[in-house]
Order: C-alpha cells, then structure tokens, then sequence
C-alpha cells in the first residue's frame, strides 16, 4: 500500500464480520474509509479452508439471527444468494445417545463461510497483511504503523478484533485496557478430514456433550459445497486449552479417534489437518454492544463484546458505526 496521502476519515483495523459491518455502514453513510487485516484475506474465524477435494469451515459452523436488523440483512444475503439455510439433521450426544438438539434455522454462507465476508469486503478499501503494530496521536486523529513498515492516519479508528489483540494495542491507553483485560478467550482445535468412503450417520452435525470433541459437522452436507465426506472435528475449550501447544499431528489424530468411536467407524481417511485458533470464543463476553474512548475517536467492536457469536459480531460493528455517525 502507499501510505495514503490524505487522512482516512476511518480506518478499521480487522476484516472480520465484525470490521466488515463497521466498515459498510460507515461507508454507506459517506466516509472514506479503509479496512486493514493482518491476514492475506478477509473472513477472521468465518474461515474457509480448501483441500486437495473438499472444502472445510474450520471456525464458525453456521449463524443463527435473533434481532430484526440482523434477520433483515441476513434476508437480503439470502436474496443475493450469499447465504443459506443449512437444513441438515442436527444432533446432541450425551455419552448413550443422539437426541435432536433444538429446532434453530441456521444459516450458511456459500461456497463456504468465509464467501460472506468477500461479499461483504465488495468495494471496501481493502489492505491485506497489514498488521497494525502500534498507533498514536497524531493531531486531532490518529497515526498508525503496520508491521510491514507502511504507516496511514485516520481521524478515527476502529478496533475489530479479538480482545487479547485489541489489548496488546492499547498501551497508550491504560483506561480502555483496564476496561478489556478481563475478557478472557479460550483457544479451540479444529480437525478438517476428508473420509475415503460415505459414513453411515444420519445427522449432519452433532454437539458432543463429552470427552475431547464439542462438535462435529458433515461440512459436505451444507449447501453449495464439493460432494464427498468431508467432516469438521471440533475439541472441546478444556481438551482445546489442555492441549494447546500440542503438534497439529498428535491433534489430528487424538480428534479423529475421538470421532471414530463415536460414530463407530474404522474408515479411512484422505485428508487430514488440523488448526488453532488461539482466541476462538470469549468465556465472559462483555455484552455491553461496543466500547468507544472518551474522545470519540477510538472504538472497538467485536464478538468479545456482544454476545461472542457471528451475529453479536456483527451487530457490534454494526452499533459502533451508529455511534460513530452520531457523534
Ligand atoms: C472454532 C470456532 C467455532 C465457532 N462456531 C461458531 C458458530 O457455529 N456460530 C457462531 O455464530 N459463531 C461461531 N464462532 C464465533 C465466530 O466465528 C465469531 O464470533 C466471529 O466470527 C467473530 O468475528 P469478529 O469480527 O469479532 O472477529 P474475527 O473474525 O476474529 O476478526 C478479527 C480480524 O482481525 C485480524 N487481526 C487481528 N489482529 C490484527 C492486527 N494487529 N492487525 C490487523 N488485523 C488483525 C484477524 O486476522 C481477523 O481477520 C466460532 C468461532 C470459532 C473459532
């Protein structure tokens, strides 16, 4: 990127659902506004990953809408067929049987959840692998410096990620850390594996109400996907934390274990891999909305503060960009 020889009215620090929605409603309201992500695309834990044959939403499973404004925007997702329901069986296991868990509409994105957020990103101000490193004062805004050594200034800034990583950035200012610092988010392992043969189980995802996994997901079985057997292994946040620095390998195969005895398969499988999300959910999230500095000028949005979900996520931005524009 060149640094921007104008001053961004807003630049958002995090493509996640949560900066997206911050940044479209500031955008749509007439603001010049960029969105930065350390990442080389846009989607945070609504993540996507593609295999050699199948695809895998490796972080969030599929969302559920509550509020109005959300279920509106969530219609018209729809309407652009970005987003669909999930209709698949979904189940509990409590360690003796599957019941049916509740009757929610969930819904996905397509051709996997991270396909939202490109949608989403359209015509934003985009800035992949830029890794805000620090921020400062600078006249009535502020000055940010990224990892890659490029530098922008903006009169505001957003804030939209995980609350370890909004608080490793607020150094500078001791109140609004103090505010975060006890949001603790505990880390979770993903397990993506492709079966080589069609598995016998007549539910398309399952919350496992014990030992190492929480939940299991026939990602094949959502719409828009490759065919195939292609299963997400979730562990469970006290396996996920007592594990943590584990090899992708060893969790792999502790998962799938896990999974095969379960389902009381012996299957093979094609591909295999595992990852980490270190900051995966808050255990405590906030629930106050969003959080803005006494100057107006500095906000932070995310799922850590509302209800630690994709559509809190969502609505967070979505708050924060009201706010902005209000004051
Ligand atoms: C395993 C797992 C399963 C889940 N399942 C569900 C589910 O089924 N349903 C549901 O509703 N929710 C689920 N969630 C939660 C859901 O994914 C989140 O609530 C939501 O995606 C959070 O969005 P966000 O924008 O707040 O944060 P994020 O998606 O984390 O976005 C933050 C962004 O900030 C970027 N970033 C971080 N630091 C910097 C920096 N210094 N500079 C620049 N960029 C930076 C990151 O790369 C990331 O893109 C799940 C999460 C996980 C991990």
């Amino acid at each position: 990127m060149m640094t921007p020889l104008h001053v961004l009215d807003v630049a958002v620090i995090g493509a996640g659902i949560a900066g997206l929605s911050c940044a479209n409603a500031l955008t749509q309201a007439g603001l010049n506004v960029a969105i930065f992500d350390k990442a080389r695309s846009a989607g945070g834990r609504m993540a996507t990953r593609r295999g050699e044959f199948a695809s895998f939403d490796h972080g969030a499973q599929y969302f559920t809408a509550h509020l109005p404004t959300f279920h509106e925007v969530v219609a018209q997702w729809q309407a652009a067929g970005v987003v669909t329901e999930w209709k698949g069986r979904i189940v509990a296991w409590d360690g003796t049987k599957f019941e049916d868990a509740d009757g929610k509409t969930r819904y996905v994105a397509e051709p996997g959840m991270s396909g939202l957020c490109r949608y989403l990103l359209g015509e934003l101000n985009f800035f992949a692998q830029h890794k805000l490193i620090g921020f400062d004062r600078e006249g009535d805004g502020w000055r940010l410096d990224f990892e890659n050594g490029e530098t922008a200034a903006c009169r505001r800034l957003v804030l939209a990620l995980p609350a370890p990583q909004s608080a490793a950035l607020l150094e500078n200012m001791p109140e609004l850390q103090a505010t975060i610092a006890g949001v603790i988010m505990s880390p979770a392992w993903a397990v993506m594996t492709r079966f080589s043969e069609p598995i016998n189980l007549d539910f398309a995802g399952c919350f496992v109400n014990q030992g190492p996994l929480s939940w299991v997901a026939r990602d094949s079985s959502k719409p828009g996907r490759p065919a195939g057997e292609a299963w997400v292994l979730h562990g469970s946040p006290s396996w996920s934390q007592a594990h943590v620095n584990e090899k992708e390998g060893n969790v792999s195969n502790a998962l799938l274990a896990a999974f095969r005895n379960l389902a009381g398969i012996q299957i093979g499988v094609e591909e295999l891999s595992a990852h980490r999300w270190l900051y995966a959910q808050a255990d405590n999230p906030m629930n106050v909305g969003c959080l803005m500095d006494a100057s107006g000028t500095l906000g932070l949005a995310g799922d850590w503060i509302n209800g630690s979900r994709v559509e809190g996520a969502w609505d967070s931005g979505f708050q924060l960009a009201e706010k902005m524009l209000s004051t």
